[in-house]
């Protein structure tokens, strides 16, 4: 039969998939002889087979039973004892950390007898009373369906009655009556007494927190960090310790290392008298961890002992949450912990230099997004101007974006368009959608462990938190700052995460060093930590990886940023964007010419811009590959628009005037070459065959810049490139042409001159018959833009605002195809391509130019797939490095 539940004692971390990731790592702390609080979980299946059938599966409540009495037995207390009860705490616990999106309840075992229990072995009738009514709140809202609001204003009610002004000016005989007030709610809004047999508290509270699994903001917060719907969640159940039992307990968070920066030492945020759930929600503002050692040193030195016994166990940065009950410190969870990309890379470097993990071991614990992160620019700190306020730097970077003080209010800005920064007290999990449109977040209170700073961290969003000199009214929807500048809705603010600062207005932006550092090429100098760091693990990639990266480039200009870049040569040199601006007109009268003639005018009058533009690439790139695609523009790209010439010529005609010639004539032309569909009509190597001259006017301007290059000394490497190619007899026609003209060149020139010709593979048709190409090809290119819009019939212009989101709420993917290759369709022709290409010709060269070829998922599908190369933009290529280096290993 299956099990269903596993005691601390019996689970390890590598059992993530059935304990989750809090229960994997508590039973292993507890083999560890680490102290944690006795307990035990029931398993991610138990909770899918809940979730999927509506019931509870067959023995699961015998198999609770059993193990609640093992905890019984060993604490020597019975779940809600009236005299002495044991209490139990019920946590969600996922496969990967969703942090407080889930359900949790607290002090399960009280009840209208084992309160009074509680009260005299503590000795604080008080801690007895707010428990119970923790307990009372958590049930209604989470088990029982209660609105929270009711409870809240049930106690905002009685503060007012009593004329205090926070929680903790309530005394016990309060807290008793807000219990009885709190039970009333529950009795008239569900018909329902709160559950006074504390074993049906501890099944309805198991049950709602595997149905908080599909609640709204765990499903929200799933997609947008792709996290499988079908994992479901274990639950922990485990005995209760308490942080606030006065000045000698606490409870509190800590790293073992910065997981902002990655610097070595501990740290933390800790709240005297509080229970753990205090910290995380921000509500009282914490101390430095550092301050435990002065207030308890004893404590805090068994944490330092502990952290670093998890540090060299896990081989990586550890976050735990601990409780300290009356000077006896108990660890709560620990997991390997969130970190920002800097820290990332500066773990990678510092874990690999003390011989904790390997260089590649660094290397797979970087990201090419995070990466790219670093490569983002930074507020420029010359003209930032006056500080408006300070906070904690939860998550670096710099946004810009208007105030807004709501999560809903930021949703609906950012919908139009707007960059916001949203601004709040503190979040709950109830402002994940705001933090999600937001361009940062800011808060006034919580530390770097509260739940802004965590959610923003692991979203890679700018956050400051804490800024606690800021007054913030969501109420009014405005705050103030320490020097009475008031921040209405709509002001724009700027915020620098990575210092902790607020500006108002917008604050200019620079390159970040690890930027400057890349652009610098071989003679840029790792002058700190993250450079350094960044430096080492892209030399690593370089090391291992076996796809090599090339640039998408059309200008010497970029050519030469991405050689820098580490670009191994051009993949893709777009022609098109060589015939913009005034040479536009040339194109358009070549494809309009009505004469032969006029055709070989503008042909002659673009040979020799096109060849300097070659000219210049080829010495930027000299010594490595460039593939010039020959021209491929979208027919409507280059012509005039139809409907302003016929609004031209109305008007003419309306004013009695005669309508201009050309304009007549270029009407009539147009509209012969009109196109319903252009992206599927004459554009591609069906346009190099239809016009007359255009290939070999490429060709030439080619082939004579290659000539003048070997003239020079250069060690030119053109590659001539076939766009939009659906049959091998269209390759053929135009590679007849390619040689005869180079031939010619090379009579002409006396140098001889050969480049190989090779395809783009973005048709289905190409990809399906990718054997028979070969036979022409000396190297294929996929165009998966292309490939994707003839693949799954989605216009690339249009569908992404179109209905894109609504596919991606629907979950048909979980991210545009156009963003990360589709593996299952698109990359299934990649495959057929490469393997029937190779069958034909073994020494195929084989690349991608699509914009997939920087996207980090889809270059690991890449060098699976047995490509030699990606390629992509400029910006993109150390990304792709970075990820080539990774899917290597
Ligand atoms: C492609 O289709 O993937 C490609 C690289 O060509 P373009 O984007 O220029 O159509
Ligand atoms: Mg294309």
């Amino acid at each position: 039969m299956a099990r269903y539940v596993y005691d601390f004692t019996e689970g390890g971390r590598d059992m993530a998939g059935l304990l989750g990731g809090k229960g994997s790592n508590l039973a292993e702390m507890t083999r560890l002889g680490l102290p944690v609080p006795p307990g035990f979980t029931l398993t991610t299946e138990a909770c899918r087979s809940v979730l999927d059938t509506g019931g509870e599966p067959p023995g699961l409540w015998e198999e609770v039973a059993g193990h609640l009495t093992d905890l019984e037995t060993g604490s020597g207390r019975l779940l809600g004892q009236p005299d002495n009860p044991l209490l139990l705490s019920v946590r969600s616990g996922a496969r990967f950390s969703m942090p407080g999106m889930m359900e949790t309840i607290l002090d399960i075992g009280l009840d209208d007898d084992s309160v009074h229990g509680l009260a005299k072995v503590s000795g604080n009738e008080r801690f007895a009373w707010d428990s119970y009514r923790r307990l009372v709140q958590m049930l209604g809202t989470t088990v029982m369906g209660v609105d929270p609001s009711l409870f809240e204003r049930a106690l905002t009610q009685l503060k007012e009655a009593r004329g205090v002004p926070d929680d903790v000016h309530l005394d016990a005989e309060d807290l008793a009556r807000l219990v009885e007030t709190y039970k009333n709610v529950i009795h008239q809004e569900t018909g329902e007494r709160f559950p006074q047999s504390p074993v049906e508290q501890l099944r309805r509270a198991v049950l709602a927190v595997f149905a908080s699994w599909n609640g709204e903001r765990a499903r929200l917060y799933r997609r947008r960090e792709h996290i499988a719907d079908d994992l479901g969640t274990a639950v922990n159940v485990q005995r209760m310790v308490f942080g606030n039992l006065g000045s000698d307990s606490g409870s509190g968070v800590a790293f073992t290392r910065d997981p902002a920066t990655g610097a070595r030492g501990l740290y933390g945020d800790y709240l005297p008298n509080a229970q753990g759930e205090d910290v995380v929600a921000g509500i009282r503002n914490t101390v430095p961890l550092t301050e435990l050692k002065r207030l308890d040193p004893g404590a805090y030195g068994r944490l330092r002992a502990h952290m670093e016994t998890l540090e060299r166990h896990y081989r990586d940065l550890c976050d735990i949450e601990f409780t300290i009950e009356r000077g006896t410190l108990w660890m709560l969870q620990t997991r390997v912990g969130k970190r920002t990309a800097e820290a990332a890379f500066v773990l990678g470097a510092d874990l690999a230099d003390e011989g904790l993990i390997t260089a590649d071991e660094g290397l797979a614990r970087v990201s090419g997004e995070g990466l790219a992160r670093l490569m983002f620019p930074r507020f420029d700190t010359a003209v930032t101007g006056d500080v408006l306020a300070r906070g904690v730097p939860a998550s670096p970077g710099a946004a810009v974006g208007a105030a807004v003080f709501d999560s809903a209010e930021a949703v609906r800005r950012a919908a139009d368009g707007e960059r916001v920064v949203l601004v709040r007290q503190e979040t709950t999990p109830d402002d994940l959608p705001g933090m999600i449109a937001a361009q940062a977040v800011l808060t006034s209170r919580g530390g770097k462990t509260s739940h802004a700073a965590v959610v923003a961290r692991g979203m890679g969003k700018v956050c400051v938190c804490g800024a606690d000199e800021l007054t913030v009214d969501t109420g009014a929807r405005r705050c103030t700052a320490p020097d009475g500048t008031i921040v209405e809705e709509g002001t724009v603010l700027s915020v620098d995460g990575t210092a902790g600062t607020v500006y108002a207005g917008a604050v200019p932006l620079v390159d970040s060093a690890v930027m400057r550092y890349l652009e610098a090429g071989a003679g840029g100098r790792a002058t700190t930590g993250v450079v350094d760091a960044v430096a080492r693990a892209l030399a690593r990639a370089d090391a291992v990886r076996r796809l090599e990266v090339r640039a998408n480039a059309d200008t010497p200009q970029d050519a030469v940023r991405a050689r820098r870049f580490g670009a191994q040569g051009i993949g893709l040199c777009r022609t098109e964007h060589m015939f913009l601006g005034e040479r536009r007109k040339l194109v358009e009268e070549m494809i309009l010419a009505g004469t032969d003639a006029g055709r070989e005018r503008a042909l002659a009058a673009l040979l020799p811009l096109q060849r300097e533009d070659f000219t210049g690439i080829l010495e930027a790139m000299d010594g490595l590959p460039v593939t010039i695609r020959l021209l491929d523009p979208p027919l409507h790209e280059f012509l005039p628009d139809r409907a302003d010439l016929a609004v031209r010529i109305a008007t003419a005609e309306a004013r009695g005037e005669e309508p201009d010639a050309h304009d007549a004539e270029l009407l009539a032309a147009v509209g012969r070459m009109h196109e319903e569909n252009p992206m599927l009509g004459l554009r591609g190597v069906r346009l190099g065959l239809v016009v007359p001259g255009l290939v070999a006017m490429q060709v030439r301007a080619l082939g004579e810049a290659v000539a003048q290059r070997l003239a020079a000394g250069g060690a030119p490497r053109a590659e001539i490139m076939v766009p939009l190619v659906g049959d091998v007899r269209e390759l053929r026609l135009v590679r007849e042409e390619v040689e005869r003209v180079l031939a010619e060149v090379s009579d002409t020139s006396g140098v001889p001159v050969t480049c190989p010709v090779g395809t783009m593979i973005e048709l289905p048709r190409a990809a399906l018959t990718a054997g028979r190409i070969a036979e022409d090809a000396e190297f294929f290119s996929f165009g998966t833009n292309d490939l994707t819009q003839t693949t799954w019939g989605f216009s690339r212009d249009d569908v992404e605002a179109e209905f894109f989101s609504a596919y991606l709420d629907r979950g048909v993917f979980p991210v545009s195809p156009f963003e990360t290759l589709d593996r299952d369709g698109v990359g299934r022709l990649v495959g057929i391509a490469v393997e029937e290409g190779r069958a034909t010709r073994p020494d195929l060269t084989i690349g991608v130019c699509g914009e997939h070829g920087g996207d980090p998922d889809s270059v690991h599908f890449f060098h699976s797939a047995g490509l030699d190369y990606v390629s992509c933009s400029p910006f993109r290529v150390p990304v792709a490095r970075l990820e080539a280096g990774r899917a290597a290993l």
